[in-house]
């Protein structure tokens, strides 16, 4: 394999959150790990502790997808869970696959792809730490992603209550503004709707799962994998994610 270079850096995100939280009560690394090409923490970040609804916002668990990594810095830098704060619980995973942020690859040092091994026994420590926060049920887990094939924002939907039915297309309606929408009949190999992936799957059932699928077997009452398209600049990534993050929030019932 070709020597990988160093594209972003990590120290630059932890440097970013301590200025965001200077006095850094909320930060937690819940773990270490070691790679040939360094250490990297796994970053939680805990606000609004104790309140009656939880939501878990994640990123970057594919590493070249930095736009959602952006969105929850920027989320966190402008307060934006303001609004919400009485009422939510969040839990925030900035960065679930660090060293793939920092050489700009999809999967982790060991080429794993993270988001397939939510079933697999032993699973590499970015699944651990992630998998650590279902320790409670979620009211709603938003899964920041991007994808360099698609020409619109599009999302997976999982709800495990019918009454969800339209959440996810009126979150693409406030996006589609900022960013079109890929109103393709298939995408990625799946049938969508106006750009909603309704996974109504028996999940037992599947070999593998994503972190998705894991929160839906972890009572996770709504869930959302929300993928940008690459093919627009950061800013306008970051923009269409935090739109969507800002209208589950408002619109959730
Ligand atoms: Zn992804």
């Amino acid at each position: 394999m070709a020597q990988l270079k160093k594209i972003n850096s990590f120290d630059s995100i932890i440097k970013r959150l301590e200025s965001i939280f200077p006095e850094q009560s909320c930060i937690e690394t819940l773990y270490e790990y070691h790679t040939s090409d360094g250490d990297y923490p796994l970053l939680k970040i805990i606000l609004g502790k104790g309140n009656s609804r939880r939501a878990l916002i994640s990123a970057g668990i594919h590493g070249d997808e930095p736009g959602g990594v952006e969105t929850i810095l920027n989320f966190l830098k402008n307060k934006a869970y303001k609004p919400f704060i009485d009422e939510w619980e969040f839990t925030f995973l900035p960065c679930i696959n660090p060293y793939g942020y920092e050489f700009e690859v999809r999967e982790n040092h060991e080429g794993k792809d993270l988001n397939r091994l939510f079933k697999v026994d032993d699973p590499p420590i970015e699944i651990v730490f992630a998998k650590s926060v279902f320790d409670r049920a979620f009211d709603l887990a938003l899964e920041l992603h991007e994808d360099v094939d698609s020409h619109g924002y599009y999302l997976y939907q999982k709800g495990i209550n019918a009454k969800y039915d339209g959440y996810g297309l009126e979150i693409l309606n406030s996006v589609k503004k900022i960013m079109p929408i890929n109103l393709d009949n298939e995408i990625d190999g799946s049938v969508a709707h106006q750009g909603v992936i309704g996974k109504d799957i028996d999940i037992a059932s599947m070999d593998w799962w994503p972190m998705a699928l894991y929160g839906a077997a972890k009572d996770t009452r709504i869930s959302l994998t929300l993928e940008a398209a690459s093919k627009f600049n950061i800013e306008t990534r970051v923009n269409a994610h935090l739109n969507a993050i800002k209208t589950a929030l408002t619109i959730f019932f």
